[in-house]
């Protein structure tokens, strides 16, 4: 059994998905005037609801609750401000791409309500209804069993994230690994999910903890060493 659940989504899945979201709102009558993707998730989907509903005002905020892939932080909070004239009066919609906690998506509601807008509704491509404590206005996917799902915009980062927390964890017992030990590991951790993502992404993550100072190749390059060991 893998110790986070994990599922890689594809570009089609997102496009269909944020295709379906914009559908709902056109049928529900309401059309905003400003979108405000929550950064960094919502950008994708955000752009994506502005090119099928003909919105031509995209705004950004950005809300910080899982600085590091699937490890949340207890409060969610507004990093950067959203840089715009004026909401007054506007009928403004927040997007993100999953609704997970909630947290993010109802700061940046409060915000944008706070900023004046007329009315404010939500949307996300994704709501885990099981453990919101948030219902987005609009949402094309209700995910009933939590996992971890690894955006097409987020492939490096979250693998980089991922084998990072196995070099840390298993750091007490095991400080020297080959390529295919980490792979073997991220499968154990991941499930077989994990191997869908190519090779290059794995190794562009492994470059990574290096320029993190985290691990260095041995001299005759056939492992990677962690740090500090
Ligand atoms: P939350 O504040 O808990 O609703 O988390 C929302 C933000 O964290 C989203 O914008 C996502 O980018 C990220 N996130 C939270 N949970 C997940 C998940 N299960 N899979 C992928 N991304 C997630």
């Amino acid at each position: 059994m893998a110790k986070v659940a994990v599922k890689l989504v594809s570009w089609d899945e997102i496009a269909d998905w944020a295709r379906d979201l914009s559908s709902k709102i056109l049928e529900s009558g309401w059309r905003p005037d400003v979108v405000m993707a929550i950064a960094r998730g919502g950008y994708v989907p955000a752009r994506l609801v502005c090119d099928n509903l003909g919105v031509m005002d995209l705004v950004s905020v950005q809300v910080v609750h899982w600085p590091s892939t699937a490890q949340a932080i207890e409060r969610a909070f507004i990093k950067h401000e959203a840089k715009v004239d004026s909401l007054a009066g506007k009928r403004v919609l927040v997007i993100d791409d999953i609704v997970d906690t909630g947290d993010s998506i109802s700061l940046a509601k409060e915000y944008a309500e706070k900023a004046g807008a007329g009315e404010v509704r939500s949307a996300a491509l994704q709501w885990i209804s099981t453990v919101a404590k948030f219902k987005p206005d609009y949402y094309s996917i209700n995910v009933t069993d939590w996992k971890w799902f690894v955006y097409p915009w987020n492939v490096t980062e979250d693998v980089t994230n991922f084998m990072k927390r196995i070099i840390m964890e298993e750091g007490a017992s095991k400080n020297r690994w080959g390529f295919t030990e980490l792979v073997s590991k991220m499968r154990e951790w991941y499930g077989d999910e994990i191997m869908k993502v190519p090779l290059s992404y794995i190794s562009k993550a492994l470059i990574n903890l290096e320029q993190m100072g985290l691990i260095e190749r041995s001299s005759n390059g056939a492992e990677y060493v962690v740090k500090g060991k």
